[in-house]
């Protein structure tokens, strides 16, 4: 009896073009490659070492600094390059974009990426706002990692010419590299991001510029008993500079609604320790401990 030949199912897509390597555009090349979800993988970015990387570590099959050339005949085109840059990469890569290809980004912040990559999209072409919430502090190819959305929530902003085909496509393509998929309006997400990353960074950011101003043995000593709580915000804030210039400066906003509110909480704190007032400390510190209690519950610690 003849046998049955096994099939390999198609690959999502036949060529994906990521412009920018680095942490998040190196995982999903990885974790693309190991489902199998294209035929070939195009790297696009400046620096020719970062290029060079891509290619040695086997995360793309092809690279170029060539905005154009990398596109060409792509079905799946990545932008993962810091924020303020998606506009014009948009508006460099319009005119040799494949019809009825989609095109993504990955940008923590939706509605100025949206505003600025948007209006150069050309009308065959589907454009899917997204953002992986999963990261870590180091950046480059070398950063990149298969399990990075492992179980992590991908956050997809569609606009409303967004066609729900191309939607469900990218939708797919997070599920099939290990994320857990939602849709949100990107205002929303902005606000929620504001919240959640943006100002614990810039909290970070902050304190961690605070003791480095310190002089003396102070400073010394900050080093040597970090373990005491400081050297998590060190984490945070040893993130890519660029990256969260970018954020800052168009999620603006947002992040000054959300500081606003932050500033007055942390004043209500002040207070309460001026006055030796236990009771309000006490109260809000349980309050907080819960939060971290549902986040491990949720399987986001
Ligand atoms: P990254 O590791 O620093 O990588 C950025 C990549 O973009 C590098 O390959 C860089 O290479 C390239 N690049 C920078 N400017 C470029 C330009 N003008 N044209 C072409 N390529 C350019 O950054 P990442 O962490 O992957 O972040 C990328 C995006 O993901 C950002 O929009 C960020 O908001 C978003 N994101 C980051 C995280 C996180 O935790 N890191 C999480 C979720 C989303 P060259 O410098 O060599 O060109």
């Amino acid at each position: 009896m003849a046998k049955a030949k096994s099939r390999k199912p198609k690959p999502l897509f036949e060529r994906v073009c990521f412009i920018g390597i680095g942490l998040i555009g190196a995982s999903m090349a990885l974790a693309m490659r190991r489902e199998g979800l294209a035929d070939a993988y195009v790297a696009c970015a400046r620096r020719p070492k970062t290029l060079k990387t891509a290619l040695k570590l086997g995360i793309v099959d092809e690279a170029t600094s060539d905005y154009a050339k990398a596109v060409v005949g792509a079905d799946l085109v990545v932008i993962a390059t810091p924020v303020g840059t998606n506009g014009e990469i948009a508006r460099i890569i319009a005119p040799h974009l494949k019809k009825g290809a989609i095109v993504t980004d990955v940008g923590s912040v939706k509605r100025m990426v949206i505003d600025s990559v948007a209006p150069h999209i050309p009308k065959d072409v589907h454009f899917v706002p997204a953002h992986p919430i999963a990261g870590t502090e180091h950046s480059g190819p070398e950063a990149g990692f298969a399990e990075l959305f492992q179980n992590r929530w991908s956050i997809l902003t569609p606009v409303k010419r967004t066609s729900a085909k191309a939607v469900a496509k990218v939708a797919d393509l997070w599920r099939k590299i290990g994320a857990k998929v939602d849709t949100m309006d990107p205002d929303h997400h902005d606000m929620v991001l504001a919240i959640t990353s943006h100002l614990p960074h810039l909290i970070a950011y902050t304190i961690v510029g605070t003791a480095t101003d310190l002089g003396g043995d102070l400073k010394q000593e900050v080093i040597k008993y970090s373990a005491s709580g400081f050297r998590d915000f060190t984490r945070i804030a040893a993130s890519d500079p660029i990256m969260w210039r970018d954020v800052f400066l168009n999620n603006r906003e947002a992040v000054l609604e959300i500081l606003q509110r932050f500033t007055e909480d942390l004043t209500a704190m002040q207070r309460a320790i001026r006055k030796g007032d236990g009771a309000t400390l006490e109260d809000h510190f349980a309050r907080t401990r819960a939060i971290r209690r549902s986040i491990i519950d949720a399987k986001q610690a």
